[in-house]
């Protein structure tokens, strides 16, 4: 038990100040856990602590889902739609006005780089909460023709309390994803962050209070997974769970959720391929494809993360694919990065854990053991970075479909290559994976890129770059990478349900 103040002055490393809340955010306060359980986030870089905040336990969910609930009877459900779109368009707006503070604490507590990672997600995260705001007064049903005695009609209504688990690779940007459309649909919610990154999520309730959002509609937990996600997803006053994260606990959070028959989506892991076909044009390639893996540090759910080249370039693509990645991309502190990359230079920030950063380093040494041919990085930080959880570009070449790095997820920046000749060879490849999320397909040839993509067991297409996203564009996985399908205006059906009503005239 631990009383902490209710806000810690944090200067970050930019020279920001700012006060972030220690409390859960529960109906519109922040509050201590009943229990006054803590937990300490560490700053990736540095490897020293950056602020302790309070950290749910099951009481604290019980009482979040009360508050949800009560919210959603109360106030959300009935809440004219025209003015929900407001609120979160106005909750957009501060998103905005907020970026660079944003961007920083997001910097600090997860190590990506402030202005060419963070930033690009704060103006995603405004974006989405912009584009569902558009959404909330438009969500509607149909009128349905039966036989002139009857009049049939549908409406779309909210669940009801949503619970919500997100992992800490996109904090705010994940967390936009699920409350948007929630919210829009006039859902209430209760989300768990990620417990290594829990600063940001909590500092956005401050933002929901001012934009005026009714208090109960979002509550945000910082809490473990094994205790707060576990007795989230399989709580009867749930009335549907989503869920982002490994596959692992995907599947225990799906089984604790059927426990209530309640609606799941799952958005999990992957191993996406990119597919370079010989007439595909290779400068533009070298980008896309070194971007869709050491992006983000490699921590990427959809990351392009083996590469398949057709053999007429391979070793041409192979020796160009070290040579740009090497100059491209370079470990660095997240808050160098001045915003326009010096030389071209993308940052790579650490990786999120000491943890994490073990369990890249087995990949390393299982691929160099198994025979893959090692052509970039291989080791963890440089020298000039003494701290940090930091683990370098690192490619491996000649990599067959055997090997471990070829079929299991990494997430870090490590990424295979392998050689094809035929088309068929290429699909059969691409497909030979428990995963399905993300893939890329290089060809100047479309005709071959719609017939490939059609072959392609895999729920997410780029054709000629990788990893593009926009709140227009539904993402997601097929096989182990999960169903539901999130942006766009399929990610409302994931927080509608439909209701048909039938008058008899007679
Ligand atoms: P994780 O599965 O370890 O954790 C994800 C979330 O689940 C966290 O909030 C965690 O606390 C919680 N959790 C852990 N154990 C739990 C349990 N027993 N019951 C309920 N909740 C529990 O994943 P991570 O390490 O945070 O994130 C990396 C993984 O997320 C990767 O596999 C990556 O591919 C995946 N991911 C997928 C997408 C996507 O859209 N498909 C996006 C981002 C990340």
């Amino acid at each position: 038990m631990v009383n902490l103040p209710d806000i810690i002055s944090i200067e970050l490393p930019d020279g920001q100040k700012y006060d972030q809340p220690t409390g859960l955010f529960i109906n519109n306060e922040f509050i201590p856990s009943i229990k006054k359980t803590t937990w300490t986030s560490i700053n990736p870089a540095t490897e020293e602590e950056n602020a302790t905040v309070y950290c749910a336990t099951e009481e604290d969910v019980d009482n979040a889902i009360g508050v949800a609930r009560g919210a959603f009877k109360s106030t959300w459900k009935k809440f004219p739609a025209g003015e929900r779109s407001k609120l979160i368009l106005k909750l957009a707006d501060l998103i905005d006005a907020n970026k660079l503070l944003l961007a920083g604490i997001e910097a600090y507590d997860s190590g990506k780089p402030k202005m060419t990672n963070c930033l690009y997600d704060i103006e995603d995260v405004a974006n989405v909460f912009r584009y569902y705001g558009g959404w909330a007064d438009k969500i509607q049903g149909k009128t349905i023709p039966i036989d002139g005695k009857h009049l049939s009609y549908t409406i779309h209504e909210p669940h009801g309390v949503v619970g919500q688990i997100i992992p800490w690779n996109y904090p705010l940007d994940m967390l936009a994803w699920k409350i948007a459309p929630a919210i829009a649909a006039g859902n209430t919610v209760v989300l768990k962050t990620s417990e290594l990154t829990p600063l940001s999520a909590l500092y956005f309730g401050k933002l929901i209070v001012e934009a005026g959002i009714p208090p109960g509609v979002v509550n945000i937990l910082t809490g473990t997974g094994s205790v707060v996600g576990k007795y989230l997803a399989g709580h009867p006053g749930i009335d549907k769970v989503a869920f982002t994260g490994s596959t692992k606990v995907g599947k225990l959070v799906q089984s604790l959720a059927s426990t209530n028959l309640n609606s799941v989506s799952m958005e999990t892991g992957g191993k996406s391929p990119a597919i370079v076909f010989d007439d595909a044009n290779i400068d533009k390639t070298l980008y896309w494809t070194a971007m869709g893996i050491f992006y983000n540090s490699g921590q990427v759910c959809s990351a392009t993360s083996r590469i398949l080249v057709q053999d007429t370039i391979y070793d041409e693509f192979v020796e160009r694919f070290r040579e740009f990645s090497e100059k491209s991309y370079r470990c660095g502190d997240p808050f160098s990065d001045a915003g326009v990359p010096e030389d071209d230079v993308t940052i790579i920030g650490p990786q999120i854990s000491g943890s994490q950063k073990t369990v890249i380093l087995e990949y390393i040494e299982s691929g160099q053991l198994q025979g893959a041919r090692l052509i970039l990085g291989g080791c963890e930080q440089p020298v000039d970075l003494k701290k940090g959880y930091y683990v370098q570009p690192t490619i491996f070449a000649d990599v067959t479909p055997e090997m471990k790095i070829f079929k299991e997820e990494i997430f870090g920046p490590v990424v295979t290559i392998t050689k094809f000749s035929t088309t068929e060879e290429a699909i059969e490849l691409a497909n030979r994976t428990e995963y399905g999320l993300g893939g890329s397909i290089f060809t100047k040839d479309l005709a071959k890129a719609h017939l490939v993509s059609s072959d392609l067991e895999i729920g997410t297409i780029w054709v000629n770059s990788s990893n593009e996203s926009s709140p227009q564009v539904p993402f997601g996985g097929v096989k182990m990478s999960g169903f539901g399908r999130e942006l766009g205006e399929y990610s409302l059906q994931l927080y509608t349900q439909v209701k048909s009503i039938t008058i008899n005239f007679e």
